[in-house]
């Protein structure tokens, strides 16, 4: 029989380790901490939103980084495949908004016990408290594993050690010290999914906007000495007392993860997106005649939450006690254009400790997309975040995690080709 060893007991290690024990392989699962899935417990604010039904073409549009490295595996075990098995293993799953798949418990550990509960009926050894320090690798092959215990040998292990997300989860980069070590490239490892620390280009202070949560904008993003849009989007975002964050700020660090690593961005929201140029002008004018003498900061208040107010009338240049008939033309102008690019400087990424995911890892080109298998190291497998392969929030990345984890688990019990 076959010994398949896997490193972490997260989303792709649980899941690896249970096709390779289906695959008729005799699998011991290795976890440092004191439990299984301890990330798994906050995915999706402690819903664990672990898929999307969407479909396959879907799916692909909502990967950052190398979708066609995950066409296979993904054809081999696909979100239908990990709602097929949560749900015959007892486990009854409903779709959200955006397509968006939970357990009917609303639980992140329902999700995990199930898994567990598959994993003893499949016979596999799962030891927690149990970190691996280095791949063992004999005659250029991969035949285990060293812990502080001693070695735990096999005929072939997978590496599904997690990012550096998180860290207090235990996902502390482990994987990509082995895959350097078996002689793999990792390429260069961002934050993602995370929010900016940012400062308001009015030169205002932060703090009156703290809290503020805005529906419905629209956001652009430019290099500070250049026009050129890097990204625009509608949603939902939020001031937070060091930047901006929220889900559409989120969606936007995926994108732009590694370019602001080079130096600031530029940040405009469009507060009122759903108005034309004219409609947006008309409604000025309704505001500012219904109450002429009215300072600007209080018409304004009819128009934006108040926090926003003065830094959005100092970006116009406009004084905040002016009453509002003072208002003349070029002022108009300024501040309709200040309504349609309130701006920001996104100054960097806040850090892992904060980040959803790991945008970066082993370099895929290294690895075999139908089976995760290394190039470089016969015996040694990938699976999950630890692979340069990620996507937005949706239950994209737990579904790279099933998929990839799934097709490392198949091929590392049934061996080389022959
Ligand atoms: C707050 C938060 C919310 C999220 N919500 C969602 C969501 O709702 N939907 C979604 O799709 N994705 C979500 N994600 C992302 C998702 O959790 C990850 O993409 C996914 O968990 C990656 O799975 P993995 O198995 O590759 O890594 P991990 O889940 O990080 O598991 C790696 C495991 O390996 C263990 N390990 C590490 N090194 C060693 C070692 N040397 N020896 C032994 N064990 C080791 C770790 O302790 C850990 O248990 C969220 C992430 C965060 C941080």
């Amino acid at each position: 029989m076959r010994t398949v060893v896997v490193v972490g007991g997260g989303a792709a290690g649980m899941m690896a380790a249970l096709a390779a024990a289906r695959g008729g392989a005799q699998v011991t699962l290795l976890e440092k901490n004191e439990k299984l899935g301890k990330k798994l417990y906050i995915t999706g604010k402690g819903r664990c939103n672990l898929t999307n039904d969407c479909d396959r073409e879907q799916f692909f549009a909502h990967l950052l980084h190398n979708p066609r490295f995950l066409y296979s595996a993904f054809a081999g075990f696909d979100n239908a495949a990990v709602m097929d098995l949560l749900r015959q293993s007892g486990l009854p799953l409903k779709t959200e908004r955006g397509g968006r798949v939970f357990p009917v418990s609303d639980k992140a550990s329902d999700v995990t016990k199930t898994l567990t509960g598959l994993l003893e009926e499949a016979g596999v050894i799962v030891r927690l408290h149990t970190a691996v320090n280095a791949l063992r690798v004999t005659d250029g092959r991969c035949t285990g594993v060293r812990t502080k215990d001693g070695t735990v040998p096999a005929d072939a292990v997978i590496v599904a050690t997690g990012g550096l997300s998180y860290p207090s989860t235990g996902s502390t980069g482990d994987g990509y010290r082995f895959a350097r070590e078996a002689g793999h490239m990792v390429t260069a490892l961002y934050p993602s999914l995370v929010p900016f620390n940012a400062r308001l280009s009015c030169g205002l202070p932060l703090d009156g906007l703290q809290g503020i949560s805005l529906r419905n904008v629209e956001i652009r993003v430019t290099a500070p000495d250049s026009d050129k849009c890097l990204y625009r989007e509608f949603g939902e975002m939020l001031f937070t007392h060091f930047g901006v964050s929220g889900p559409v700020i989120l969606h936007l660090s995926g994108v732009v993860a590694e370019r602001i690593a080079k130096g600031p961005l530029k940040l405009m929201i469009d507060c009122k997106p759903a108005l034309s140029d004219e409609q947006l002008e008309a409604r000025l004018l309704r505001e500012l005649e219904a109450a002429p003498n009215k300072s600007m900061a209080n018409v304004l208040r009819t128009l934006l939450p108040a926090g926003m107010v003065e830094p959005m009338l100092a970006q116009a240049c406009i004084r905040k006690d002016m009453p509002a008939h003072q208002l003349a033309r070029e002022g108009r102008k300024n501040l309709l254009s200040a309504l349609r690019g309130f701006g920001l400087e996104l100054l960097s990424l806040r850090g892992f400790n904060e980040a959803v995911v790991t945008q970066g890892g082993v370099n895929v080109k290294e690895i075999d997309p139908k089976t995760m298998a290394s190039k470089k190291l016969p015996g040694l497998y990938f699976a999950g975040e630890v692979l340069d392969v990620d996507g937005y929030t949706g239950g994209y990345n737990l579904q790279i995690a099933w998929s990839t984890g799934a097709a490392a688990g198949r091929a590392a019990a049934a061996g080389p080709a022959m």
